[in-house]
């Protein structure tokens, strides 16, 4: 049986819950924590045999403008300078309710999370928002982190939780965002930084030794972590390897789900209500083929978890939910690199960084840059989709040898880590000069030398006249603060010289399920659908398909599965302390 509704079936319950969440990532998790300390009993079903999603790979950011974690470290901010900069940015997609529950809610939610369930964050008073210098901007202070998470407190559910990407971590750390990544950066310029990486090594190794596995979280394995946690500990119930193939719809409301579970096909029975929280659709090739438009990759190529495969959307659809496609982008997206496994597998690894550093830039096929290197991911892929287009969209990623051993390039690390296994397996690819490197690359010779001489002339200048880089608050806090007179920039000089080849990738979807404020699915003709939810990817996202800061995905999702609970408890959320009105509910 595939995914699909189930009106007829003649409802014979095996199981009754309060609320069934289908899928354990950050907004199936967070709904369940809500639910259980409001003593509702909790379902969570979820395909994989790991629990976490994609949230278990991510960075773990939330943007959450004028949270608890800011207010403690005096971040100066309004609700109306973060309202205007979303709107700004996402132009005629703007959508006012939703923004204003997100705004008004998202304190609430990290505040309810901190006191009543024990989770602690802590804010990027320095991390600007990513448009750093259109109006309402924030120059620091509106992406918050989940802090180090000891995962021995799950004892035995340890075992059920989604490893960080392999891609992103070196000895089991999670090196791929955040305070480990400067340290990993600096560890040979800092005495600070050098002893944070030998004793984050030791103990990793340590505790692989010990559990199999690193167990002092960071990240969006610590937000997992710390959800997973308090959710077991108010008696949520969950079923890995679990799947969902069809809602249960009697009377014109959704009243439970059939799983298949343990080798057999169960009904339960949810009264308050079904959250879908399967993580959107990258990795379905039908859905993307179906909802993306032809300027866009179809092919999915993205370090989001495998098991996202557009179930949500699926079940929502065949039950008469109207999926939301007007927006600029249909995903976040990233540029990413294939980086060789073992046994002819590969990973994919996710370029956030590397692209701002001093001494690297990118080329297209002509050896000319192409974009402001030092931009977000999600300008960056744009940036490669309108100089190839969807099918020959790619870019080579150079840098020089004093670059390379100071930064690493994608996966190969910086100094002390080894870059043979890279230059053997073909990853990275490396000349003594720039006119052969073109040439290993296939990539116009003169073009690249041309580049690389004008960039460097340029560089030792502070400047870069064709696409500012490093003029930005985003782009210089992405930069290498040592390096002068413009922490983004340094020539190319030192041999020999290195490539990476880039892919446009995704790091999600943000066309989805539409839903109201409160997270209750939509019909076509704008009818709320009883009983049925949508937050995470799973609901379209609330920015209009553009990628305003650090965390705007995980943030909305966490609020809207928060919304979507109360909702279900007739609750109205509490007001936030910052006294916008809450937006749209009608409870
Ligand atoms: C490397 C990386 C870094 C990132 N960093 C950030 C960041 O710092 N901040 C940010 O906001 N975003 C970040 N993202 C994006 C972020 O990870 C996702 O947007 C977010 O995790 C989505 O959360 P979710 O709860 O919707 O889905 P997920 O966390 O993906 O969870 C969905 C779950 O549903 C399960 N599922 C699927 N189908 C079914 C079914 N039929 N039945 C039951 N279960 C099902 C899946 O197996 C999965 O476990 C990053 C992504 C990556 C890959």
């Amino acid at each position: 049986m595939g995914i699909g509704r189930n009106e007829d079936l003649h409802v014979n319950a095996d199981y009754t819950v309060d609320v069934l969440v289908v899928g354990a990532g950050a907004a199936g998790l967070t709904a369940a924590v809500v639910a259980g300390i409001h003593r509702q009993s909790v379902l969570i079903v979820e395909k994989d045999a790991v629990f976490g999603g994609s949230t278990a790979y991510s960075g773990g950011w939330l943007w959450v403008p004028l949270s608890p974690a800011a207010r403690r470290a005096k971040v100066s901010d309004s609700t109306d300078d973060a309202r205007d900069y979303i709107r700004e940015r996402a132009g005629e997609y703007f959508r006012p309710q939703l923004v204003d529950a997100f705004l008004a809610t998202g304190p609430v939610m990290v505040d309810f999370l901190e006191r009543e369930a024990g989770l602690n964050f802590e804010v990027g008073t320095s991390f600007p928002d990513y448009y750093s210098d259109v109006a309402g901007a924030s120059q620091g202070g509106r992406s918050i982190v989940a802090s180090p998470f000891n995962a021995r407190r799950l004892g035995m559910e340890l075992s059920r939780l989604r490893p960080p990407l392999r891609e992103l971590t070196v000895a089991g750390v999670m090196v791929g965002t955040g305070r480990a990544v400067y340290h990993f950066y600096n560890a040979r310029r800092s005495i600070r930084s050098a002893t944070f990486v030998v004793r984050s090594l030791i103990r990793s190794s340590l505790e692989n030794a010990l559990f199999g596995r690193s167990v002092q979280l960071t990240n969006g394995n610590a937000l997992v972590g710390a959800l997973a946690e308090a959710a077991f500990r108010h008696n949520a119930v969950l079923w890995t390897q679990t799947r969902v193939e069809a809602l249960i719809i009697k009377g014109g409301s959704v009243r439970g789900a059939v799983v298949w579970h343990q080798g057999r096909r169960h009904q339960v029975i949810a009264s308050r209500g079904v959250l879908l929280a399967t993580g959107g659709f990258s990795h379905s090739r039908e859905l993307r083929e179906a909802l993306f438009g032809s300027q866009y990759p179809q092919e999915p190529v993205s370090p989001i978890a495998s098991s996202v495969t557009g179930d949500g959307m699926e079940l929502a659809r065949q039950s008469g939910a109207a999926i939301c496609r007007e927006m600029s982008n249909p995903a976040a997206w990233v540029p990413v690199s294939i980086v060789p496994r073992d046994h002819g597998e590969s990973g994919v690894f996710p370029h956030f960084v590397d692209r701002a550093k001093p001494g690297i830039i990118a080329v297209s096929d002509d050896g000319a840059r192409f974009t402001n290197e030092a931009d977000s991911y999600h300008q960056f892929v744009q940036a490669m989709l309108l100089r190839g287009g969807p099918a020959n969209a790619h870019a080579w990623l150079v840098g020089d040898h004093t670059a390379i051993r100071r930064y690493g390039l994608g996966a190969a690390r910086p100094s002390p880590f080894l870059l043979t296994r890279f230059v053997k397996s073909g990853y990275l690819r490396v000349a003594p000069s720039v006119r052969d490197l073109a040439r290993a690359i296939g990539v116009n010779e003169d073009g690249l030398a041309a580049t690389v001489d004008e960039f460097g002339q340029w560089a030792r200048r502070g400047a870069d006249p064709l696409f500012r880089r490093g003029e930005s608050a985003y782009n210089r806090y992405q930069g290498d603060p040592t390096v002068g007179p413009n922490p983004c920039l340094a020539p190319l000089s030192k041999p020999p010289f290195y490539a990476v080849e880039l892919f446009p990738g995704d790091l999600g979807t943000f066309l989805g399920i539409c839903t109201d404020a409160d997270a209750r699915v939509l019909s076509e003709s704008g009818q709320t659908l009883s009983g049925l939810y949508a937050a995470g990817n799973d609901m379209a996202s609330i920015f209009g398909g553009d990628y305003p800061g650090a965390g705007i995905t995980l943030g909305p999702a966490m609020t809207f599965a928060y919304r979507a609970i109360m909702h279900m408890l007739q609750r109205r959320p509490p007001h936030s302390p910052h006294g916008l009105a809450d937006a749209d509910s009608d409870l």
